[in-house]
C-alpha cells in the first residue's frame, strides 16, 4: 500500500428528486429511481482528491449497499478513488446506523493501515448523521464532524473548521475522521477519459464472511441493530389558501378572515 491511505465512506443513495415512497410499507420504493453518490459524500471524496494531490498516497472507497450499487463505485473511482469496495450480503440487511458503522469499521480494520477516513455529514435518504463518528468510535480514533474548511494537511494532523453554527479551528491527530459539510469545496467533474477508465476498474465485494476474521457476524444486520422502525410516514403538504381579496371593503374581509382564523386576536 502506498504511503498516505485516505479511506472515504460512500453511501449509494437514491436521486432524492425522483425517488418515491412506498406509504403501505412504510418505507423507500428502492426501485423508483437509481442509485448515485449520496450528495455529501462528494465533497468527502473531492477532500480525498485534494489531499491525495498534495500529499500522495491512495483513496479507497467503501460501501456498504446491495449488488445494483456498483455502478456507483465505479463513479467514484471515475472521480479520483483508486480502489472501491463493496460490502454486500443478505446478513448487512436491516441494519440500523450502529450495525452500518460496525460493519464498516470492521472492512477498514480489515484493509490494515489507514491515515484517514471522510465521510458526509450525512445523507439525503437516511439523514442521521450518526454513521461517520460512530465509525470513530468502533475504531477508538478522534473525529471531527461538520468540517466546512480544510486549512493545513499534513501526514501527522489536519487543522480543520468544524462549523456547528459557530466556527471552530480545530487540530486533529491522525489517524482520524472527518465529516465534510457542502461548504469544504466544490466537487470537480469527472472527464470521459475518466469515466471510460473507471467503466473497466474492478469492484472488489467482500461478504459477511470476508469479514469474520475482524468482527462478531452477529452484529452485522438486523441482529446486531439495537433499533426497529416501528412505523414511517410520509408527511402532507399544507397548501396556502391563495384567496384573494378586491374591493373596498377588501380590508375589512380579511381583517375578519383573520380573526375567525385565530391569527388575530
Ligand atoms: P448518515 O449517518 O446520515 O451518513 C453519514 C455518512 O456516513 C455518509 O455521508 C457516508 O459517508 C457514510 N455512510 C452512511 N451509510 C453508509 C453506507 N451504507 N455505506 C458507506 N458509507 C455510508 N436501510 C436499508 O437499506 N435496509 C434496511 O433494511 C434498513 N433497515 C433499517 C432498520 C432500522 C431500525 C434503522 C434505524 C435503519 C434501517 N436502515 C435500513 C437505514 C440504515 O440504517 C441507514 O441507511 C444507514 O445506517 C445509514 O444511515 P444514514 O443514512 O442516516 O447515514
Amino acid at each position: 500500500m502506498k504511503d498516505f491511505h485516505v479511506v472515504v465512506l460512500i453511501k449509494p443513495s437514491p436521486d432524492i428528486e425522483n425517488v418515491r415512497f412506498d406509504t403501505e410499507r412504510g418505507v423507500v420504493d428502492r426501485s423508483s429511481a437509481p442509485l448515485e453518490i449520496n450528495p455529501f459524500d462528494l465533497n468527502a471524496l473531492e477532500a480525498a482528491v485534494q489531499i491525495k494531490e498534495k500529499l500522495g498516497g491512495e483513496i479507497t472507497a467503501i460501501s456498504m449497499a446491495p449488488p445494483m450499487a456498483e455502478p456507483v463505485l465505479k463513479d467514484a473511482i471515475a472521480r479520483g478513488a483508486d480502489r472501491a469496495i463493496l460490502l454486500t450480503d443478505k446478513r448487512f440487511a436491516g441494519a440500523d446506523t450502529l450495525a452500518t458503522s460496525y460493519t464498516l469499521a470492521s472492512a477498514i480494520k480489515k484493509l490494515g493501515k489507514f491515515d484517514l477516513i471522510i465521510c458526509g455529514e450525512k445523507t439525503v435518504d437516511g439523514d442521521t448523521a450518526q454513521v461517520g463518528p460512530e465509525v470513530a468510535e468502533h475504531l477508538g480514533i478522534p473525529h471531527v464532524a461538520y468540517v466546512s474548511r480544510i486549512e493545513e494537511v499534513s501526514k501527522e494532523r489536519l487543522l480543520i473548521v468544524s462549523d456547528m453554527g459557530v466556527p471552530y479551528l480545530m487540530e486533529l491527530r491522525l489517524p482520524g475522521l472527518i465529516t465534510v459539510t457542502k461548504d469544504v469545496n466544490k466537487p470537480r467533474l469527472p472527464t470521459l477519459r475518466d469515466k471510460l477508465r473507471a467503466r473497466k476498474a474492478k469492484i472488489e465485494v467482500w461478504t459477511a464472511d470476508d469479514l469474520a476474521d475482524v468482527a462478531d457476524v452477529n452484529r452485522f444486520g438486523f441482529s446486531g441493530s439495537p433499533t426497529r422502525v416501528v412505523k414511517a410516514f410520509v408527511l402532507t403538504e399544507k397548501k396556502r389558501k391563495g384567496v384573494i381579496f378586491k374591493g373596498e371593503d377588501a380590508v375589512d374581509r380579511l381583517i375578519e378572515v383573520l380573526e375567525r382564523e385565530g391569527i388575530l386576536g
